[in-house]
């Protein structure tokens, strides 16, 4: 059999090369191996594009525990503790993360800055305008942005490079084992009288096939959707609210991510020492004003977040997402291939993300023509909750939707891994598929963005 045949039967069939597919798979076959339950030989990864032609491979990369809700920073702990236990394979850059906030978030992200130091996961909280603006200008000189009256400096995290971090993880499963197949698309799931599924139908460049399996695992990012519906799942979900009443919700919902990079040099955005800053993010209520002709943007609240990144060519970063109307799997152009800037990038995006770069710092006034033109941004697939949903479904099929949170959940993989063999792990619980049915939601922030 030629060497990049797919064979007949694989114990363990995981559906996405992104960060979760990949991360699933190099601990899967770790752990077959060390409990002497198997080996990587037992696990394959299909992909109907390349490594990382997903979300993965076009996220800005930023690693964070900045979370309102206690699951997800404590999950998100755990992820960074992966990202930190081979920086180089990874390409990750720890640089800290910096969040900035109004009034109107004040008390939340106090609440965070308690919560990390309980879990023991290092953070500065500053507390009023005077203060936050001595603590940034201590780091940019030029900082400048108004309406800040909190701010939580947290010295672990920072960003990774997308494709590189996921080559490294690609190394690390193939080095124990697994085989990744690209170009090859799941098109079935055969099932039996009971439901499971015992094998996936696929096609191979223009070959089709068939591999009998045991368990399967959904890391679809964008398109869970497609697995979901092959398994014949609801499109809607009853959710119970906060009220105690029941809602019914479309289970599924895509936002565009919009991002962009300003086409300087990356040590433009050094810090006072020189050295490479912590990722920033500003939400502030503050007015924000165009950065050319003066006129208002917008007087609501408003986010930004940015870096500067030598894999993107300058400073990069995003701001607000917004809803769209079209599942992934439905879009006549892919929304992560070349022609993707104008349907994924609204057209105000650059005028509001340079304009909010102008407000922060001096250094950035007038550059908004530097705005790059390069396709950046993406669409993510949202859960009724906007959280994770890591459960099984027809007994033998896990799904890894992570609610476009998940670049920086590099962790999960090494999680659901276990759960795979047997072990239930604490920190997925709160993310199981029956928690909308039962009401139990994860608290909700004050922050602009779906995802905080
Ligand atoms: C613009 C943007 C910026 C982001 N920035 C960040 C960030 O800074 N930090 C962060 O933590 N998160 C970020 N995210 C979210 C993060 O990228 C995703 O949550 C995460 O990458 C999802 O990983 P995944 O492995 O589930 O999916 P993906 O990486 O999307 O992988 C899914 C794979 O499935 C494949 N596939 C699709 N259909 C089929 C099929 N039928 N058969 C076989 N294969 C198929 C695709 O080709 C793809 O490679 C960002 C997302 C976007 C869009």
């Amino acid at each position: 059999m030629p060497d990049n045949s797919l064979p007949q039967h694989s114990p363990y069939v995981i559906v996405g090369a992104g960060v979760h597919g990949l991360s699933t798979a190099w601990h899967l076959a770790e752990r077959l191996e060390a409990t002497g339950r198997g080996s990587g030989r037992d696990v394959i990864v299909i992909d109907k594009g390349e490594i990382g032609s997903g979300a993965s491979g076009i996220a800005c990369g930023v690693i964070r525990n900045n979370y309102f809700q206690p699951a997800m920073r404590e999950l998100m702990a755990h992820s960074v503790s992966v990202w930190e236990s081979d920086p180089d394979a990874f390409s990750y850059h720890p640089v800290g993360y910096m969040q900035l906030g109004p009034d109107v978030m004040a008390d939340d992200v106090a609440q965070i800055a308690k919560e990390q130091e309980a879990i023991g996961y290092a953070s500065q909280l500053v507390q009023g305008a005077a203060d936050c603006r001595r603590y940034m200008e201590g780091i940019f000189e030029d900082w400048q942005a108004q309406g800040i009256t909190v701010a939580l400096h947290e010295k672990r995290g920072g960003y990774a490079n997308n494709q590189a971090s996921l080559q490294g993880l690609k190394a690390k499963a193939e080095a124990a084992g697994v085989r990744v197949f690209a170009r090859t698309t799941l098109l079935e799931l055969e099932r039996d009288g009971g439901g499971a599924v015992t094998a996936i139908g696929y096609k191979h460049y223009q070959e089709l096939g068939r591999v009998s399996c045991e368990q399967v695992v959904i890391a679809l990012g964008p398109w869970v959707r497609t697995a979901w519906k092959l398994l014949e799942l609801p499109d809607t979900v009853t959710v119970r609210g906060r009220d105690g009443k029941d809602y019914e919700r479309p289970m599924w919902t895509y936002w565009s991510l919009q991002e962009g990079t300003l086409e300087v040099d990356p040590g433009f955005l050094v810090d006072n020492r020189g050295d490479m800053p912590p990722v920033v993010h500003v939400d502030t209520d503050a007015p924000l004003y165009d950065d050319g002709d003066g006129s208002l943007v917008t007087d609501k609240l408003w986010g930004i977040y940015y870096k500067p990144d030598f894999n993107f060519g300058g400073v990069q970063g995003g701001a607000m997402p917004f809803v769209v109307d079209r599942p992934v799997d439905e879009v006549a152009v892919d929304p992560y291939g070349p022609a993707s800037p104008d349907f994924v990038v609204g057209p105000e995006f650059a005028r509001m993300w340079t304009s909010a770069l102008a407000h922060c710092h001096e250094r950035f006034e007038g550059k908004s023509r530097l705005f790059g033109k390069a396709p950046s941004g993406g669409i993510g697939c949202f859960t009724p909750d906007s959280f994770p949903v890591f459960d099984r479904f027809a007994d033998n099929v896990y799904f890894i939707a992570d609610s476009n949170h998940g670049y920086k959940m590099i962790g999960v993989g090494h999680l659901v891994a276990e759960e795979l063999l047997g072990s239930p792990q604490a920190l997925l619980r709160p993310f199981r598929f029956g928690r909308y049915a039962k009401g139990e939601l994860h608290p909700v922030s004050h922050s602009p963005f779906p995802w905080s």
